[in-house]
């Protein structure tokens, strides 16, 4: 599929597809003008500390609205906005709209961020976020930037650079989608990030007896290296039991909570028979 091939969004279309370059150029031209339209928009996904039985934070994750009212999902969407350039405007969108829906006025500990590697290499990035911050009066510890594993980095040192301006600001470094490539282990020794999340492909696996084994060798490495956790991707009430058995720190998928728009996270339903009523900063009822 798409993702295992990476996020580049050359591989992401199947070139043998017929009408694949329109979809991608129709795509990157809503980009450029559905901030202002208001089809863009961002849904919040709780991440539960298993510690506390509290939701320490949220993920947004954004959705992007067609004309004709379906949905796009980014991981369709964000190569393209990367390769035109739209990335740089919607990630600054994304970072104020997370923060004004998410932080003020809520109790919500921590908002995170996914952001891409091409924001990460752009000059001046870090200054563009300490901007919108300052202007917002949001702590920088409020929010946390999600940087994927699998990012293809053209410069090292810039991303490193900017990795290390960001957490001089305060604001929280995580490695996402940790185990799904090759790249996750340098990262761990190139970056002091305040939280590694798991992929969920792992815990797929874990139905499978040597799944749950490589999950909890994952967990123990990471532990080892003093990092904090979160298992992404628990969708069932045995996956959970298995999440506590071998202690991890956080967890966020279905079972916890689906993404849902900040109005809806009063009253969030929750995918099987469980039905949660949480408020930011309380336990799941
Ligand atoms: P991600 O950061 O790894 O986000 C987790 C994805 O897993 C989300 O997909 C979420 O809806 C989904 N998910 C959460 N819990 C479960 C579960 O229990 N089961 C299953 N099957 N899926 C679950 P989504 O929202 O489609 O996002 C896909 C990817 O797009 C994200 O992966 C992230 O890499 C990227 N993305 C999303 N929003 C943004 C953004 O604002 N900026 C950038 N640069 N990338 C974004
Ligand atoms: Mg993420
Ligand atoms: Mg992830
Ligand atoms: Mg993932």
């Amino acid at each position: 599929n798409a993702k295992a091939r990476g996020r580049n969004c050359v591989q992401l279309f199947d070139p043998s597809a017929p009408h694949i370059g329109d979809e991608a150029e129709n795509i990157a031209a809503i980009l450029r003008v559905a901030i202002e339209r208001d089809q863009v928009s961002m849904v919040y996904q709780p991440i539960k500390s298993l510690a506390t039985g509290k939701i320490e934070a949220v993920e947004a994750l954004m959705r992007l609205k067609m004309p004709d009212g379906t949905l796009i999902s980014p991981a369709l969407f964000i190569p393209v906005a990367e390769s035109s350039g739209a990335i740089h405007e919607l990630g600054r969108w994304a970072i104020r709209t997370a923060c004004q829906e998410a932080l003020i006025g809520q109790k919500m500990p921590v908002v995170s961020i996914n952001i891409s590697a091409i924001q990460l290499q752009a000059p001046g990035f870090s200054m563009s976020v300490a901007k919108i911050l300052g202007e917002l009066g949001v702590a920088a510890n409020r929010i946390a930037f999600e940087i994927t594993e699998g990012l293809d980095i053209e410069d090292h040192d810039e991303v490193l650079k900017c990795i290390n301006e960001l957490q001089q600001l305060g604001i929280r470094i995580w490695l996402d989608d940790f185990g799904t490539g090759f790249a996750g282990l340098s990262w761990l020794r190139l970056v002091k990030f305040d939280m590694v999340k798991i992929d969920r492909s792992f815990l797929h696996d874990s139905v499978l007896a040597e799944g749950a084994d490589m999950l909890k060798d994952i967990i123990a490495l990471i532990r080892n290296r003093g990092h904090t956790m979160i298992v992404e991707g628990v969708e069932t009430e045995w996956q959970m039991d298995l999440m506590r058995r071998y202690r991890v720190d956080q967890v966020q998928g279905f079972y916890v909570g689906r993404p849902v728009p900040a109005k809806r996270h009063r009253k969030a339903t929750v995918k099987g028979a469980v039905r949660v009523n949480f408020r930011y900063g309380m336990p799941p009822a």
